[in-house]
């Protein structure tokens, strides 16, 4: 059945954080926007510890009644349990109730007009000459451009011919009540975390996140972990359910169709360090807004239009996504003892002292991980590492 006679200037397959924030802009610039949710609720289920960087909430002034508590320190625990505590005098990141902060946006939408049709999952997309069919439950929606903002594993960017990822982590998390913790704990070993990491984050004086990423068994590596850290002290034995999700480690190939894009963790705009997606997702939903706005001022909705996007979009973070995921690529390679030496080293020398006092940033670390390699390059030897990847000139992958 089509629903008849409404053509909507966009429409945007989910209202996580870079769909809601495309349809608050969208519907702000005078568009006809509609979004749809496959869930009930918009912020639910919540797959997000929530740290955005203090850049992020400078930039996208979105946060206000969402931000849990500031972070201006961490402590880095190395496989064998070397502490090293990095800290700086102003706040470094935010950590925001996420479920909180996807619901104020979506409102800030409405109320600048965007609809929302909740509860009704896309289906199918086509792609016609003079407008978009959206297949949502056996209805067909028309928009003149659609935005994928449908998150990691959505199929829809492959069915439109953007092919995927090519790699991908999963993460478990889970809520812990604490007790007077207040630093955030990262915890690097291979075993656990295979390639990645685990954090401890705490969101109050009570109660906190722990999480990991990993690529063999997240769920059975956090119940191990969750079992470490209560033997520790540290947490009580959680009551709440285990949740799961995954990243994109790399981009698509190709994010743009002619009349569509594709934004956020469906687009694979992701950092390949961190894992951490709202605020590159942002970046990049606002370079979409410049695309369609053009589009419709040019009444031009050509695929040469729209591949202006990811030009525009690598442009911004191109260089942070390849060489991050370079970085990931050598990380992944280490072993636990050779983790520890680089712990030994870079405290020993007071690298992460000399690294924090340099113009470091949370979001932005192609810049840290060409300076943390020429630190560690005269030890080069104990880890395997090629000679070229060092003296600041680290050879990019495409
Ligand atoms: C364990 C974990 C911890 C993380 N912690 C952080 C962190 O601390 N900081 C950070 O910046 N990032 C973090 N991330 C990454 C971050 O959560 C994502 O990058 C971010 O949510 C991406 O936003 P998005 O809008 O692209 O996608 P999402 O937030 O995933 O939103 C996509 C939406 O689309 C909907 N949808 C999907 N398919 C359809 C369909 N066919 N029809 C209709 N609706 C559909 C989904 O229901 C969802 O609501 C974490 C990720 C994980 C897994």
């Amino acid at each position: 059945m089509k629903d008849m006679g409404r053509l909507y200037d966009a429409i945007i397959i989910g209202a996580g954080a870079a769909g809601n924030y495309l349809a608050y802009r969208l519907a702000g610039l005078g568009y006809e926007v509609l979004v749809v949710e496959e869930h009930e609720e918009v912020g639910q289920p919540v797959n997000c510890t929530g740290i955005i960087g203090a850049e992020c909430v400078e930039r996208f002034p979105l946060f206000e009644g969402t931000v849990l508590r500031e972070v201006s320190s961490a402590r880095l625990f190395s496989p064998s349990g070397s502490e090293l505590r990095v800290s700086r005098d102003s706040v470094q990141a935010f950590i925001i109730d996420r479920a909180a902060f996807d619901r104020a946006l979506a409102e800030r939408a409405q109320l600048e007009g965007a609809q929302y049709l909740l509860g009704c999952r896309a289906e199918d997309v086509e792609i016609r000459d003079e407008a978009i069919r959206v297949k949502v439950e056996g209805r067909i929606l028309e928009g003149k451009t659609v935005v994928v903002a449908s998150g990691f594993g959505s199929p829809l960017p492959q069915k439109l011919g953007m092919g995927r990822s090519g790699d991908l982590v999963m993460g478990a998390q889970v809520e812990v009540s604490t007790d007077g913790l207040w630093e955030v704990e990262v915890y690097f070993d291979q075993e656990m975390t295979p390639g990645f990491f685990a954090w401890l984050v705490p969101t109050s004086q009570k109660r906190a996140l722990v999480g990991l990423f990993s690529r063999r068994n997240p769920g059975a590596q956090l119940k191990e972990l969750l079992s470490r850290l209560a033997f520790q002290g540290k947490i009580a034995t959680p009551q709440a359910q285990i949740t799961y999700g995954g990243i994109p480690l790399r981009p698509l190939p190709q994010t743009y169709q002619s009349r569509v894009v594709a934004v956020g963790d469906a687009a694979g705009q992701v950092k390949p360090t961190t894992g951490g997606g709202v605020y590159y997702g942002l970046l990049c939903a606002e370079v979409a807004v410049t695309t369609l706005h053009g589009a419709f001022a040019a009444g031009d909705f050509s695929e040469a239009l729209f591949s202006r996007y990811q030009r525009r979009w690598k442009r911004k973070i191109g260089k942070e996504l390849r060489l991050g995921y370079l970085a990931r690529q050598l990380y992944e390679r280490l072993s636990n003892r050779q983790i520890d030496q680089i712990f030994h080293i870079v405290e020993s020398r007071g690298i992460h002292e000399a690294l924090l006092k340099s113009d470091l940033s949370f979001d932005w670390h192609s810049k840290a991980i060409q300076e943390g390699l020429k630190h560690l390059g005269p030890w080069r030897h104990l880890f395997g590492w090629r000679e070229n990847i060092f003296g600041g000139r680290l050879r990019e992958s495409r």
